[in-house]
């Protein structure tokens, strides 16, 4: 398995305050890593690591398999970065800030900026100044600069911060893209998870510093499964039958007794049966999702007990 960026026990100290605490992290080649967290969890100061602008205060972090910190410096042409937005020159066009950049960054050849300016869809408005941008456009404009070196690793702290809905699609669909077509390994932060819901393939939850856990997309769908919701006048008798009756039936009975039945069979007909034949009265019954959002609140209440 091809790591690019390796957590071990990752902390990081600004005094006494513990801002990372021994995270583990792996990140795979082709990727689209979703870092999730709170304001403050510790996700720009995880960035911020991986891009050599910040060092660890313990433990350690493997770059494109190098642990030296000379070794790793080389391997970081490998990628483009936006954690804080890059200062644009305000008077400068779309494309004279991008040349600017391109002139800094090495990178041969003119016709890069004009390649990377419609991969990015700011080809048509690349004559306006920077002071004139809208903040879905320095996005943008971020991305473009990031992308000109043909990264193999892209790292965005919330690239998707301040868009619009329509703006929220176009940059899902652009690093879908970026990592399908180009199989670009891709570290996206975000303190919303649903916004990263159609597009990350990992998922990293971080809260105050701590990793709580590292998931799948698929692993945290199936998790996130259908549930049945039903309340009956007789709760006890009910589920003595559905243990009975259905087999390896997962349910748990909350305190005011609505019983939740996980990944119920297809036949819903099924459960209200069980209840009618047995002479027990439905008060609701209804099939209900657990979205990722309630996933999430839960893993955060469970971490922090
Ligand atoms: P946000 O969504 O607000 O950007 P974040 O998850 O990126 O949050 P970080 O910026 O990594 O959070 O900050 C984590 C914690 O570390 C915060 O409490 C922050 O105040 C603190 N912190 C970050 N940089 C420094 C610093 N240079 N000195 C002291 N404390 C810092």
């Amino acid at each position: 398995m091809e790591y690019l960026v390796e957590a071990r026990n990752l902390s990081k100290r600004y005094g006494s305050f513990v801002a990372l605490k021994k995270v583990n992290i792996s990140i795979k080649k082709g990727d689209i890593y979703g870092l999730i967290g709170d304001n403050g969890a510790g996700k720009t100061t995880f960035l911020k690591m991986i891009c050599g602008q910040s060092f660890p205060s313990e433990g350690e972090i493997t770059l494109f398999g190098a642990h030296q910190q000379g070794e790793q410096e080389k391997r970081r042409k490998r990628t483009g970065v936006i954690v804080e937005l890059p200062g644009f020159y305000p008077q400068l066009t779309i494309a004279q800030n991008m040349e600017y950049y391109r002139i800094q960054k090495g990178i041969p050849g003119k016709g890069v900026v004009e390649k990377v300016l419609k991969t990015t869809g700011l080809w048509e408005v690349r004559k306006k100044k920077g002071k004139a941008l809208s903040l879905g456009m320095k996005q943008r404009l971020g991305l473009a600069i990031a992308l000109m070196g043909e990264p193999e690793l892209l790292i965005l702290d919330e690239p998707i911060n301040g868009l619009d809905p329509s703006g929220i699609i176009e940059m899902r669909n652009l690093l879908k893209k970026l990592n399908q077509e180009k199989n670009m390994t891709i570290i996206i932060s975000s303190h919303i998870l649903s916004e990263l819901e159609q597009l990350a393939t990992m998922y990293g939850f971080l809260d105050k510093g701590q990793l709580l856990e590292e998931i799948s997309a698929s692993n945290l769908h199936e998790k996130c499964g259908n549930y049945l919701e039903i309340v009956v006048s007789d709760t006890e008798k009910y589920t003595a039958l559905l243990e009975k009756h259905i087999k390896k039936v997962q349910y748990l009975v909350l305190p005011d007794k609505t019983i939740h039945i996980f990944q119920p069979e297809q036949e819903i007909e099924k459960y209200s049966q069980l209840a009618s034949e047995n002479g027990i009265g439905i008060r609701t019954i209804m099939l209900k999702q657990k979205t990722l959002e309630d996933y999430y609140m839960n893993l955060k209440k469970e971490g922090r007990k």
